[in-house]
């Protein structure tokens, strides 16, 4: 029920041009009632003049302080100079009996009318906010639900899902409002080759959905990829690349609408892993959706602390001391621990990697105090991922936290594979840039795996190389892998960067490391990653010895 009445009530305000015709006969028609009742009750001598009240309050709701205005003027004028005191006895009113009644009819459609219009602007403004997204104003998934029962229940719809998989290149390509702009006019191009009676909507900020009839999706299915590929978008007139991808879901009774949308975002995930256009859902994407949903229980694993850090040491070749530790995360689910490979990934595919880095980040600092007391010369360090540098708030929000916190970013490290710097080389730099002017330290994580030159080495932000563990495990059996380790190293040296080399599980390579010059260390050989309190232990019985 009282949905039911919210519903007539944002109907009211939605169509507000209908009801205004409906009611404006009526109104008009009122006045001339309440002349005539007055007329016959004997004249304004008696209080049946209030009732001209009623026009005037209508008028004022439905037209503004103009029509309040408008109606006070009517209505003063009618029961005016064109009525009697008292009609029986034929008693004219004093003008100023009439003047001062028609000002106050003025002045009350006034104002009722001037706050009803801030009212109304009001409850549209929310309306809007609620049926409408943020940014670009497009209709969002309670505008769908508030429509959707207009559409015939019975019938078999096909659901889409349409994802932008380069926005955030593009958005640091653009900058925000650029990226608006341009989405903004992917809506109307996608609208533009969907059947007219399709419903699309904006889901979040690089992804719509789509809703449309069996029969309407049979007519597009086979040129829809074409036309798409036919529109051009640009910015600032330079034509730009979306890269897109389509997911859809065909009718099938055994999923609700909703399933069937994920199912689409399932599909378009795929095509997007294959770099594909368009892909139908298939049982066989049933892991995905198992992904899926493993990726929706992250953020309440978030809040429930269900993830926790290990801690790997890393260590001083030369002093053979511990100078440092890297934090891993793990995730605790339904009895299994899950490792970083079984949701990392997904992770990057929504906005859901910011919150888990500023997790990690938040725990770091955190128990970095802990060490801080027993052990002060080890440093700490965190793994982002590429998908943060896009996030300015995040930034923010760890620089603030840094600079909030007692060691000044003097022991932080934070770790990102040599493959995703180079892909985002603007971003990182602005990213690394920032955090080294809090002194934090930058640590190129798996390289020799990112395919780029030696000579990058110089261009990115960073003070430490590590070398990725394809590299030393190999180190015995392969030669050639040996001299480009050594090559790695004195370059890296060159430039003044210090060197890691992770993964190192036996004494023969720790010898063959220390041999070439390499500074510190990490692997199971000293010893797997481990949860704060072994950690702690593992260093005081260090120190003992
Ligand atoms: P990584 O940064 O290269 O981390 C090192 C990985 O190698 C860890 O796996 C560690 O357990 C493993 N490892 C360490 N020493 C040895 C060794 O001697 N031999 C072998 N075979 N393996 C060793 P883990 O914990 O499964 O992490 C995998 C990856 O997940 C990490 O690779 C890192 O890229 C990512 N990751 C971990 N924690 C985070 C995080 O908090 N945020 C982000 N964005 N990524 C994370
Ligand atoms: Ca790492
Ligand atoms: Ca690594």
């Amino acid at each position: 029920m009282g949905s039911d009445r919210r519903f007539l009530f944002d109907a009211i305000i939605e169509h507000t041009k209908t009801f205004r015709y409906i009611f404006l006969s009526l109104n008009i028609l009122l006045f001339p009632v309440v002349y005539l009742v007055v007329y016959f009750t004997g004249g304004t001598q008696y209080s049946y003049l209030h009732i001209m009240y009623i026009p005037i309050m209508m008028s004022a709701f439905l037209f503004g302080w103009k029509g309040g205005v408008l109606a006070g003027l009517v209505g003063g004028f009618l029961l005016g100079p064109f009525m009697m005191l008292d009609t029986s006895a034929g008693i004219e009113q004093p003008f100023m009996n009439w003047f001062y009644r028609l000002m106050y009819f003025v002045l009350i459609g006034l104002v009722l009318g001037y706050i009803l219009d801030r009212l109304r602007e009001q409850m549209l403004r929310m309306l809007n906010l609620h049926t409408r997204s943020f940014d670009t104003g497009i209709i969002n998934y309670n505008y769908y639900l508030k429509h959707r029962n207009i559409r015939a229940s019975g019938e078999q719809r096909v659901t889409m899902a349409v994802v932008v998989n380069n926005y955030e290149q593009l958005t640091s390509l653009l900058g925000r409002d650029a990226y608006i702009e341009v989405f903004q006019e992917f809506y109307r191009a996608l609208k533009s080759v969907l059947p007219v009676k399709a419903l699309v909507f904006q889901v979040d900020f690089h992804r719509f959905w789509v809703d449309l009839s069996a029969d309407d999706f049979r007519q597009i299915r086979d040129s829809l990829s074409d036309s798409l590929e036919k529109v051009t978008l640009y910015s600032e007139h330079i034509p730009l690349y979306l890269d897109y991808s389509i997911g859809i879901s065909m009718p099938s009774p055994r999923r609700t609408l909703h399933e069937r949308f994920k199912e689409s975002d399932v599909a378009a995930m795929h095509a997007k892993k294959q770099s594909l256009k368009i892909v139908m859902y298939h049982d066989d994407h049933l892991h995905d959706e198992m992904m899926l949903k493993r990726l929706g229980e992250l953020p309440l694993a978030l809040q429930n602390d269900d993830l926790f850090l290990e801690y790997q040491p890393l260590i001083d070749l030369q002093s053979d001391k511990v100078v440092g530790i890297e934090a891993l995360v793990r995730w605790r689910h339904e009895d299994k621990i899950l490792y970083p490979n079984e949701f990392i990934p997904l992770a990057e595919e929504s906005r859901i990697i910011d919150d888990l880095t500023l997790w990690v980040f938040r725990r770091v600092l955190h128990d970095f105090k802990e060490l801080y007391a027993i052990a002060p010369d080890v440093d700490i360090a965190l793994n982002i991922s590429q998908k943060n540098l896009f996030n300015k708030d995040l930034l923010d929000t760890m620089v603030k936290e840094i600079e909030a916190s007692d060691f000044n970013g003097r022991h932080l490290h934070i770790e990102m594979t040599e493959s995703s710097m180079m892909k985002n080389r603007m971003s990182t730099s602005m990213f690394f840039n920032k955090l080294k002017e809090h002194n934090v330290k930058i640590i190129i994580d798996d390289f020799g795996t990112g395919y780029s030159s030696l000579s990058c080495l110089r261009d990115l932000p960073a003070d430490t190389v590590k070398i990725d563990r394809d590299f030393t495990m190999n180190l015995e059996e392969d030669p050639s892998l040996a001299y480009l380790v050594e090559a790695i190293v004195d370059l890296a040296h060159n430039l003044h960067l210090k060197v890691i080399a992770e993964g190192v599980e036996d004494q023969d390579i720790l010898n063959r490391l220390k041999a070439i010059g390499c500074d510190y260390v990490q692997g199971f050989l000293y010893s797997k990653p481990m949860s704060k309190e072994a950690l702690f232990a593992w260093l005081k019985e260090r120190q003992a010895t």
